[in-house]
C-alpha cells in the first residue's frame, strides 16, 4: 500500500518514505491510496493482546518495513517497562452509559505515548529501508505532551537528533519540568515567546523551504517530524480504538449489535482522526464527539461548516488543546470532500490567505450525521472534574474533563442512549492546579507540594515518573522569540559540522 498527498492524487510514495519525510513535498499530508481492508470482526480480535492487535492492524499501513521488524518494534514499544499496565490502554467503566479509555499509562503520562513509544522504531526502520545515510533532525512543535513523549522516544537513538519548541507560557508546570529536565545527548528543548500555532507554523515553513532543503543537503541532514502530521504517529493511534471496542465487548459493556460513541478531547485533530479512520475500517463507532476548550474553532466548524481561525487565542487549563490551526483537519476534509485533492489545495490556500474555509451545506449535513462538536469553558472543566470525582471517586485530568463536559451537552441536546467512551488523554497529576481547584485545595506555589496535597486527599500515589522528576536538575533554559525559530534551526544545522 502506498501513500499520496492530500493536495495531489497522482504521485505516490511508499510508507517508509512517508514516515521518513513527514510532510509531502507540496505541503499536503500523506494519506493512504486506499484504506487497507482488515477484518475487524470481534471473534478474530477478542483474544489478542494489545501488541498482537497492533501488529495485525499496522502491518497493513507499514508494509515496507518487514513483518519481523514491525513485530519487534511493537514489542519494544508496548511492554511493562514502557507502560504501567499490560493492557496498555485499559477501559474503565463509570456507569451504564459512560466509560473511559485510559491512555495515560505510558512513560510521560499522556496519550502521546501510545504513538510516540512506537514511532522512533518506525522511523529508524524506515531510515534503513530507504537506505538513508544522512543524520535525521526532528523538529517538533508541542502544546505540552508531544514534546516530552517524543524526547523520551528518541532519547539517545543513534543517527537522530531532536529539537522541541514549546510555548513558554502555554504548558503546565509538570509538562515544562518534564521537558526541561530531559535526559539524553541528542535532545534540545527551546521555549518560544509565542503560542503553539506559532511554533507549528514555523516548523512547517522550515520543512517546505527551499533554503532549508539546500542547507540540509550541504550538511548531510534530513528533516523529519514527530508531530501527528507524520503517518508514523497517526496510524498507531487506530489500535486503541480497536482494543477499546474489544474491551467493551469482552466486559459485556456493549453487545454484538451495539455501537458506541467516542468523545475525544481535541486539539490538532490527530486522535479523533484515528477514531474516524477506525470507524471507516469497520469498528462500530456511532457518533464522533469532538471536544474543544475555549479555543473552539472546531466546535464552531461542526455547527456551521465554517472553520475560521481568526479569533483570540486563549491560554487555558487544558493547554494541550490550545490550538487554532489543527493540522490533521486537512486529512479529515480530504475524506469528507470526496478525496478531491484539487479542492483541498484550494480550501487550504484560502485558509492560509483569509484565515477561513467553508464546506457546502450538503457536506455539512453529512458531517453532522457522524460528528458532533462543542466546547467547555475553564469553569465547566473544573466543575466536571469535581462532579465526576464526587459521583464516581474518579479523578479526571482537565482535557478528559473537557470531554466529559461536552458529552453532557451532547446527551442533553440529543437524548442519545448509545454507550459513550471518553478518551482519557492525560494523567490528572500532569495538571495539578486544575485538580486542586476542583477539590477545593488551597493553592501551593510549588507544584510538587500541590501534588502531595492532592495525593493525601484522593489517595492516588504520585507516579514514579513525577517522583523522579522532582529531584532531577534543570538542563534546558533557552527562550527565543517566535520569529527566531528558523535562525535557531539554521545555526543548529551548521554548527554540528
Ligand atoms: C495532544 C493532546 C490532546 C489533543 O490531541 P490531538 O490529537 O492533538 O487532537 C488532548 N489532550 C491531551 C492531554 C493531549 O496531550
Amino acid at each position: 500500500m502506498n501513500y499520496k498527498s492530500t493536495r495531489n492524487n497522482e504521485k505516490t510514495v511508499n510508507s517508509s518514505y512517508a514516515v521518513l519525510h513527514g510532510l509531502a513535498g507540496d505541503g499536503g499530508l500523506y494519506i493512504p491510496e486506499n484504506l487497507p481492508s482488515v477484518d475487524l470482526n470481534y471473534d478474530i480480535l477478542k483474544d489478542m493482546s494489545y501488541q498482537e492487535t497492533a501488529f495485525y492492524v499496522l502491518k497493513e499501513f507499514f508494509p515496507d518495513l518487514g513483518d519481523e521488524e514491525l513485530k519487534k518494534s511493537i514489542n519494544n514499544a508496548y511492554n511493562t517497562d514502557t507502560f504501567n499496565t499490560p493492557e496498555i490502554a485499559p477501559v474503565a467503566k463509570l456507569d451504564q452509559n459512560i466509560s473511559l479509555t485510559e491512555l495515560f499509562h505510558g512513560r510521560t503520562l499522556a496519550f502521546k505515548d501510545l504513538a510516540l513509544s512506537l514511532f522512533p522504531y518506525l522511523l529508524t526502520a524506515s531510515k534503513k529501508a530507504e537506505n538513508e545515510k544522512n543524520d535525521i533532525l526532528i523538529l517538533t512543535a508541542t502544546s505540552g505532551d508531544t514534546g516530552k513523549a517524543a524526547l523520551e522516544g528518541f532519547r539517545d537513538v543513534p543517527g537522530i537528533k531532536i529539537i522541541v519548541f514549546y510555548p513558554k507560557n502555554g504548558v503546565s508546570p509538570m509538562q515544562e519540568d518534564q521537558m526541561r529536565k530531559q535526559l539524553g545527548g541528542n535532545v534540545d528543548i527551546v521555549a518560544i515567546e509565542g503560542n503553539f500555532d506559532d511554533a507549528q507554523s514555523a516548523v512547517k515553513d522550515i520543512f517546505s523551504s527551499q533554503e532549508f532543503k539546500n542547507l540540509c543537503q550541504e550538511n548531510n541532514t534530513t528533516f523529519s517530524s514527530a508531530n501527528s502530521i507524520n503517518i508514523g504517529r497517526l496510524f498507531p493511534q487506530i489500535v486503541y480504538y480497536v482494543t477499546t471496542y474489544v474491551n467493551l465487548r469482552n466486559k459485556g459493556i456493549i453487545t454484538e449489535n451495539e455501537k458506541f460513541n467516542v468523545v475525544v478531547p481535541t486539539g490538532n485533530f490527530g486522535n479523533i482522526l484515528a477514531a474516524f479512520i477506525a470507524k471507516k475500517m469497520g469498528i462500530p463507532i456511532d457518533k464522533l464527539i469532538s471536544a474543544s476548550n475555549e479555543n473552539n474553532v472546531l466546535a464552531d466548524f461542526f455547527k456551521t461548516g465554517t472553520y475560521n481561525k481568526e479569533r483570540p487565542f486563549y491560554t487555558t487549563n487544558s493547554p494541550s488543546m490550545d490550538i487554532l490551526l489543527s493540522s490533521n483537519f486537512e486529512r479529515y476534509l480530504y475524506y469528507v470532500t470526496g478525496e478531491n485533492s484539487s479542492r483541498i489545495s484550494e480550501l487550504m490556500e484560502n485558509l492560509m490567505k483569509n484565515n477561513t474555509l467553508s464546506v457546502t451545506e450538503d457536506e455539512l449535513t453529512e458531517i453532522q450525521k457522524e460528528f458532533y462538536g462543542d466546547f467547555a469553558t475553564e469553569n465547566e472543566t473544573v466543575d466536571s472534574i469535581k462532579k465526576v470525582y464526587s459521583k464516581f471517586s474518579y479523578l479526571m485530568d482537565p482535557h478528559t474533563a473537557v470531554g466529559y463536559a461536552v458529552l453532557e451537552k451532547y446527551l442533553k441536546e440529543s437524548g442519545d442512549k448509545t454507550h459513550s467512551v471518553i478518551i482519557s488523554t492525560a494523567h490528572p497529576y500532569k495538571f495539578p492546579y486544575a485538580a486542586a481547584s476542583a477539590l477545593n485545595l488551597s493553592e501551593k506555589e510549588n507544584p510538587y507540594e500541590m501534588l502531595d496535597d492532592l495525593s493525601a486527599v484522593c489517595g492516588i500515589n504520585l507516579p514514579k515518573q513525577l517522583e523522579e522528576l522532582k529531584t532531577l536538575p534543570l538542563r534546558f533554559s533557552v527562550i527565543i522569540n517566535k520569529n527566531k525559530i528558523s535562525d535557531y534551526v539554521r545555526n543548529k544545522i551548521t554548527e554540528k559540522k
